[in-house]
């Protein structure tokens, strides 16, 4: 029994033990004709995201062997897949990896599914592309998933005073979800996704951490202290201080280009499926 003892009460024990305390579970829910979960008090949640480990490397492996392996998985119902690296130079994994990422297809809707906490940043650009009301259909459908969703509002966003709220209450926005920026900013760290739409100067951390920048000193929305950060945006324009803005280049960071509008309308069609 105490052979291959580990822990301190002993593998073999615990395990035995284990294997005894969930027969008996099992007996009771016979008898009462009750799931277990029930029995243990019910059901915390009624989906548990999975991963699959995988994509081992292979003698004589070619290009589409990955795509095919990662088909097999999203098939399965995996929409997070866990890859092999280490074994090859940096530049040949990062090749690999960026082939199985291009097979699996938009990871921004599968961030969004697994996290708990979303901050939504609107800025001018979701105003250009009127995008109001899919955002909220998005936001929607988070919470319906059990995800915590509040939009960060900075009091210069857009392009006069209020225009952020003007146009979130367009699309009937619940006012609790809105937060100013003194209150948004203490989140952040604790956000697993701050999904920045068609805003820019307003996230610019050059404003915190360059003395040399036009905008030093601005006070910004800290979203590049969230674990993932993903902006919505068409290309690498400025906004309209007309400056660079290194969250882009930030390695937390992600860029979904494409109007604001359609981004969205993509994501939110990806998350139905997921
Ligand atoms: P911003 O810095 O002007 O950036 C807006 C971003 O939206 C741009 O980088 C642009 O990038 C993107 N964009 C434009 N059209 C888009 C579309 N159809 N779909 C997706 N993205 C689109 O905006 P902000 O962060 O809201 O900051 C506001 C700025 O305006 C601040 O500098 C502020 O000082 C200034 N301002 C504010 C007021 C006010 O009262 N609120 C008044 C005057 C000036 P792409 O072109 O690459 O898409």
């Amino acid at each position: 029994m105490v052979r291959g003892t580990f822990w301190s009460t002993g593998q073999v024990v615990m395990s035995a033990v284990a294997g005894i305390d969930i027969a008996l579970w099992d007996l009771k829910g016979k008898a009462t004709g009750r799931p277990v979960y029930a029995l243990l008090g019910g059901a915390l949640r009624s989906r548990v995201p999975a991963y699959v480990t995988g994509f081992y490397y292979r003698e004589g492996e070619r290009p589409d062997d990955l795509a095919r392996e990662a088909a097999m998985y999203l098939e399965q119902g995996y929409r997070t897949l866990k890859v092999k690296v280490g074994g090859l130079t940096p530049e040949a994994d990062a090749e690999r990896v960026g082939r199985i990422r291009k097979a699996v297809g938009n990871d921004v809707a599968i961030m969004l599914a697994y996290a708990r906490r979303v901050v939504v940043v609107p800025g001018y650009g979701l105003a250009v592309a009127q995008a109001q009301h899919d955002v909220r259909a998005l936001a929607d459908l988070l919470e319906e998933r059990g995800i915590d969703v509040t939009y960060a509002i900075h009091p210069v966003a857009g392009r006069m005073p209020g225009h952020m709220n003007v146009l979130l209450a367009e699309a009937n926005v619940p006012y609790p979800q809105l937060k100013e920026m003194e209150e948004a900013n203490p989140e952040f760290p604790r956000t697993d996704v701050a999904l920045v739409i068609g805003a820019n100067d307003v996230t610019n951390p050059a404003a915190r951490s360059e003395p040399g920048s036009p905008i030093y000193g601005m006070p910004i929305l800290d979203v590049d202290r969230a674990t993932s950060v993903v902006v919505l945006k068409r290309g690498m324009s400025p906004g309209f201080a007309g400056i660079d803005n290194p969250l882009f280049y930030m390695d937390n960071a992600a860029l979904l280009f494409g109007d604001a509008k359609a981004s969205v309308t993509d994501v939110l069609g990806e998350l139905k499926s997921l």
